[in-house]
């Protein structure tokens, strides 16, 4: 029988992680983070100090990596090399590495089987910014999901912590990001013909689950 697969791109910010979560609650399978898959690679990149622009420093570091995904409760923890490093993985400096190391083909191609083997066992939601158009051409259905800058900006900036944070700043990241990854010549972001397109500017969570199971049901 074939596993369902649904997918869900679209840039920074736009509410995706939370979405995927509450969706596949609802739809009672899991939910796959793939930008975490980037993020821990550019974890790997600045702890091991790789020359990563360089082919051949690149080339090597990607054979050596480990990265996985393993089930723990009913989410999925990154494990590189046996530890644990998913809290180490959304600093701003990992995020704006990951966007750039992100462009790299044979970045892009190392992680495709990771996220491939997932699918062939269970029924899953993928979430990132080329699952439509690249790992999961024959989705059972594909969303983008996308909003205001501003919007996107204040929704991160709200998330943060840091006493220290600063919403210009969080902007022109989300800028810079969204600048590299629709630009980059390998798997940029871009909704697949087939995807549904939402503007989650003005729609809750919940608005934005609603709207997808609508769609789903009728897929
Ligand atoms: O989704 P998140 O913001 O955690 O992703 C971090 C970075 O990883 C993105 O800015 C993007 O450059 C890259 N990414 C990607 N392809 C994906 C998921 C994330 O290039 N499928």
């Amino acid at each position: 029988m074939r596993l369902k697969i649904i997918t869900i791109d679209g840039p920074a910010g736009a509410g995706k992680t939370t979405v995927s979560k509450l969706l596949s609650k609802k739809l009672g399978c899991v939910y796959v983070d793939t930008g975490a898959l980037y993020r821990g690679v550019a974890f790997e990149i600045q702890r091991q100090d790789i020359d990563w622009k360089n082919d051949t420093a690149l080339e090597k570091f990607l054979k050596g990596l480990d990265l996985n995904f393993v089930m723990e409760k009913d989410s999925f923890i990154l494990m590189s090399s046996g530890r644990n490093i998913t809290d180490f993985i959304r600093t701003p400096e990992i995020s704006m590495l990951a966007s750039s190391s992100s462009a790299r083909p044979q970045v892009r191609a190392a992680l495709l089987d990771i996220q491939r083997n997932i699918a062939k066992t269970k029924d899953a939601i993928f979430e990132g910014r080329d699952m439509g158009t690249v790992v999961f051409p024959d989705a059972a259905v594909k969303f983008f999901l996308f909003a205001d800058l501003n919007i996107r900006a204040k929704r991160r900036f709200d998330e943060m912590p840091d006493e220290t944070k600063d919403i210009n700043r969080v902007k022109k990241e989300i800028e810079i990001r969204d600048h590299n990854d629709s630009q980059r010549e390998s798997a940029p972001l871009t909704p697949a013909k087939d995807a549904f397109k939402i503007n989650a500017s003005f729609l809750t969570i919940e608005q934005v689950v609603d709207k997808m199971l609508k769609l789903i049901e009728k897929a």
